[in-house]
């Protein structure tokens, strides 16, 4: 196997935002919220919904370039100086698994000297090197999975597949290539879904319904 890989629903994601608010409610009154890009930005929008807190922006963090590959150090894009003064700032982001994208946008935030600021994400891995003050669930570091959020389907499925499609496959093939490599279980109408909008964006070639990605090969 390369790696687990693991389905995240909307329930689940509703689940978790709701275990923050909770948590939140009972010890912290925030009146901002920011979310780091991508990951953070869907929970963010939630809590900024459920916590009644309008005043909601974003700043970029950049770590993992390709589906669980770490493109070297986590960065964090000039977000430019920021009015902090006085407010009381919660970070929202999707995971913090090294902790990195989180300690650096930690670390910039204190340094626009808010009144407060505290942290929370959906999935918390043990072995983070940063803890943030409120999380929807643990994960044990053993139980290390590529976490496939749903707004990040279609490019975590492009990246698994352009791993393991080489030659031609079925649709039924396509799932056991993912369960095999990535120990993957994916709703059949999830993927017949996401592997028509492919082959309608050229980015999959289909043959009578079998699959393969050897025009975009030859292309690259
Ligand atoms: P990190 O700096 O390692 O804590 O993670 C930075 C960002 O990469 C997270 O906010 C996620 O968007 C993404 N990410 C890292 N690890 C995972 C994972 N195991 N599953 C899904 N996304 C991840």
């Amino acid at each position: 196997m390369d790696f687990r890989a693991r389905i995240v629903t909307w329930t689940d994601v509703e689940k978790w935002c709701s275990s923050i608010r909770d948590q939140v409610i009972d010890s912290f009154v925030p009146d901002m919220i920011i979310g780091l890009s991508r990951g953070g930005l869907v929970p963010a929008r939630i809590l900024s919904d459920t916590l009644w807190i309008k005043d909601l922006i974003s700043i970029k963090t950049e770590h993992w370039g390709i589906t669980a590959t770490k493109s070297g150090k986590a960065i964090l894009r000039d977000p430019g100086k920021l009015n902090l003064n006085g407010r009381k700032v919660l970070i929202v982001d999707d995971i913090t698994d090294t902790g990195q994208s989180m300690k650096l946008a930690y670390d910039f935030v204190k340094s626009q000297e808010p009144a407060e600021v505290k942290t929370a994400t959906m999935l918390h891995i043990t072995r983070s090197s940063f803890i943030p003050d409120f999380y929807g669930e643990l994960v044990d570091q053993k139980n290390w999975a590529w976490f496939i959020f749903p707004w990040n389907v279609y490019e975590d499925l492009d990246n698994l597949l352009s791993k393991v499609l080489n030659g031609r496959a079925s649709l039924e093939e396509l799932k056991t290539l993912l369960l095999k490599n990535f120990d993957l279980k994916i709703e059949d109408t999830l993927l017949e879904t996401v592997i028509n909008d492919f082959v309608k964006a050229g980015r999959i070639i289909s043959n009578s319904g079998v699959y393969s990605r050897e025009k975009i090969a030859a292309s690259q």
